[in-house]
């Protein structure tokens, strides 16, 4: 696990704001951006116009750059400084701002909330909204020092945008680095690169190469996150040269700490090594306990990626006291993971264990759901390294089962919101037009009849009536054939994955009462994950990725028949659902994916590449006891076994072929420990083996 310098920044995944919240929220921006006008129609005497950065004192810029190092006596520091700055001035508040991150930083919680309280009861009402701005961000300070990240970012998201781009420049950029990096952390990229950008410019007009250095070494974070890492590495090497050029320890630790995250992620360990082991010689220099630890234990990292495990113990032994000892959360439990991750790789799997399990509780406390699942998936590969499948495959499953719950549903209940948003648009629309001809329908209806009547009376033609009115029947059903065709296209849309076209969730859930039966289902499933696939789009940039997995697709819809179910079941997951349950033709169909899938490399933008997957299969109801099952528990069954193939090795595929239960919680009970019941000879599994490939490592 390598964590960047900044205190708790956790790799959380946010959760979407209640819509009260967002109600609340919206009033009060009307309220703000009202006085904000008020506030920028006359500007306090030394507020800086929003345009130009005029930063404050050059003892306070000290503080600020420098006072992480030891920030309770940085802070001591401000509060002199603030005692002789005029009162209610932007000066003041300037200062305020920073003594209070400080603050924040040391866990001076009653010093903080005294900062509070002054902000909170500002004299000059020009920055009242201003104060109470600043409030906001030294609570979501607050709040991240304790690595709640996810209160930290709703805090911030409370700034009003209005009032954030009136404030004065320095605060400007406290807010905007601040917000950057914990979208960055909850996995909003988009919005944290374009945060950090507007750092970056502000940064540059002020002239600061410190600043303009840590701005480019957090975009290059943002950029890494967003699988771009050519701009990842431009940004870092660029913070790199302006830091050197400062020659600030504390900028030099930071921006070392960054670019060594950046190069191992692009898998260029020599130079991340490097760039550790220059944090580590920066944060000596600088007397920084903290980012000792925290660089200690990033360091720690590099070792264990070069399986020089004993190094990697003894010094992220060495990093936990001295983060315990600065209160500093991120650097103890980058510690505690690392210890635990050496430990297993030395046999002590577990010991190991104990410490990985308590760096997540650490982190779930802290709100990191998706740096938990990551932490997971880290612990699923060192156990299966270290010969313990089954905590491998246990550990892969918790992963599956965070990022199912977190990441993919988040994202597919808004893709779902807006399906079902625009399908009832659609079909209001569509109702509204067909009772519209319904109306004129009836109009020249109710008009015919009188007309019929009249020429009934009048002439006695009942044969004419009948052919109008046959006629006006006839337009109607026509419309309301068009109204159910359209409505069956918009459907088929909803339930269609726009970047594979095979079908999503969406349709399984559907189409699954079909092949269940009373929710039980008949048929085999396979569940294909593509192997390492976020090495892939690392490597290779998203666009690839994406390239791969409509290439993927197309393999897995010709490896099948035309009625069987192919859906694109997360990410880089697909499923499968055959009518068949002969074991040699659905043994036959396992082999076949793993074949095509494998072989030839997938070719994008003149590069070839490799591409495997595991896969698990399993036909219902279960062998030999015909086990019916619903199918939320048959896909659970199929996930299991897929990762059993993942901690064996990859590129293969494993099935059940018989399982020794005659109930449904007799099989979850031999579900969670499928791999010692498998060696216990009480499952019987088919194992295959994918194609020869030049591995992806
Ligand atoms: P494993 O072999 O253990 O399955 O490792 P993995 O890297 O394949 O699995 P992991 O679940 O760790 O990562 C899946 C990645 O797939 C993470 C996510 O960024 C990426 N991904 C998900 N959806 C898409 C997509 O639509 N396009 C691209 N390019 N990437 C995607
Ligand atoms: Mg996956
Ligand atoms: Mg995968």
């Amino acid at each position: 696990m390598l964590r960047v310098w900044v205190r708790a920044l956790g790799w959380t995944k946010g959760s979407g704001l209640s819509e009260s919240l967002c109600i609340q929220r919206h009033l009060r921006h009307i309220v703000i951006l009202c006085s904000a006008c008020l506030v920028a129609c006359s500007p306090a005497p030394d507020t800086p116009a929003a345009g130009q950065f005029a930063s404050g004192s050059p003892e306070l810029e000290q503080l600020e750059r420098t006072g992480t190092a030891a920030p309770a006596a940085a802070a001591e520091k401000a509060k002199a400084l603030y005692e002789n700055a005029p009162q209610g001035s932007f000066s003041a508040l300037d200062i305020l701002s920073v003594q209070g991150a400080l603050l924040a930083e040391a866990r001076d919680d009653a010093a903080l909330a005294d900062v509070v309280t002054r902000l909170e009861n500002w004299p000059n009402p020009q920055l009242t909204e201003t104060a109470r701005a600043t409030v906001s961000f030294l609570r979501a300070r607050q709040l991240w020092a304790a690595n709640n990240l996810r209160e930290a970012e709703l805090m911030m998201d409370g700034i009003d945008k209005q009032q954030l781009s009136n404030a004065p420049p320095p605060l400007r950029m406290r807010f905007l680095r601040a917000l950057g990096r914990l979208k960055d952390g909850s996995g909003r990229i988009e919005d944290a690169i374009s945060l950090q950008l507007q750092a970056l410019a502000l940064a540059e007009q002020s002239g600061q190469r410190w600043l303009q250095a840590l701005c480019r070494g957090e975009l290059a974070q943002a950029y890494l996150h967003a699988q771009q890492p050519d701009r990842a590495l431009s940004m870092v090497d660029e913070a790199t040269r302006l830091a050197e050029q400062d020659r600030d320890a504390i900028t030099l630790l930071r921006v070392y700490t960054q670019r060594g995250i950046v190069y191992a992620q692009l898998e260029k360990p020599e130079e991340s090594l490097r760039s550790a082991e220059a944090a580590i010689r920066y944060a000596r220099e600088a007397n920084s306990p903290r980012d000792l630890a925290l660089s200690l234990a990033n360091l720690a990292d590099n070792y264990l990626r070069k399986a020089d495990f004993a190094h990697a113990l003894t010094l992220s032994e060495e990093a936990l006291p001295l983060a315990r000892q600065a209160k500093d959360r991120t650097g103890e439990l980058v510690a505690l993971t690392n210890i635990g991750l050496a430990k297993i790789s030395l046999g002590q799997i577990a010991e190991g264990k104990r410490f990985v399990e308590q760096a997540m509780v650490m982190d779930k406390q802290g709100g990191g759901v998706s740096s938990v699942g990551d932490t997971l998936n880290e612990l699923g590969i060192y156990l299966e390294r270290a010969g313990d499948a089954a905590g491998a495959i246990e550990a892969y499953h918790a992963y599956r089962q965070i990022s199912d719950e977190d990441l993919q549903q988040e994202d597919r209940k808004a893709i779902l919101e807006a399906q079902e948003r625009f399908d009832s648009e659609r079909r209001a629309k569509e109702i509204e037009l067909l009772n519209r001809d319904n109306g004129i329908a009836a109009e020249q209806l109710r008009r015919g009849n009188l007309q019929m009547r009249l020429w009934a009376l009048l002439a006695g033609c009942f044969v004419v009536s009948g052919i109008l009115l046959a006629l006006l029947y006839q337009r109607v059903r026509k419309t309301n054939a068009a109204l159910a065709t359209s409505n069956e296209q918009l459907k088929i849309q909803s339930e269609i994955d726009p970047l594979t076209g095979l079908a999503n969730r969406r349709h399984f859930q559907l189409a699954i009462k079909r092949l269940a039966d009373d929710g039980k289902l008949r048929g085999t499933v396979f569940l294909i994950d593509i192997d390492h696939f976020k090495r892939i789009n690392d490597r290779f940039g998203h666009a690839a990725g994406d390239a791969v997995l409509v290439d993927v697709s197309h393999r897995l819809r010709e490896a099948v028949r035309a009625d069987d179910l192919v859906v694109r079941w997360g990410g880089e997951e697909f499923l499968i659902v055959v009518e068949s349950r002969s074991a040699e033709t659905v043994q036959a169909l396992a082999q076949r994916l793993l074949d095509m899938i494998g072989k030839p490399p997938v070719s994008y933008a003149g590069q070839a590449i490799t591409v495997t997957a595991s896969i698990g299969f399993a036909s219902f109801p279960i062998a030999p006891h015909d086990l019916a099952v619903n199918w939320e528990r048959a896909i659970n069954l199929v996930d299991t076994v897929m990762y059993m193939a993942k901690a064996h090795g990859r590129n293969r595929a494993y099935g059940i072929d018989q399982l020794d239960v005659q109930d449904e919680s007799a099989l979850d009970e031999l579900a969670q420990g499928m791999d010692a019941a498998w060696r216990e000879g009480r499952v019987g599994l088919r194992a295959l083996q994918g194609p020869q490939t030049e591995a992806l490592t």
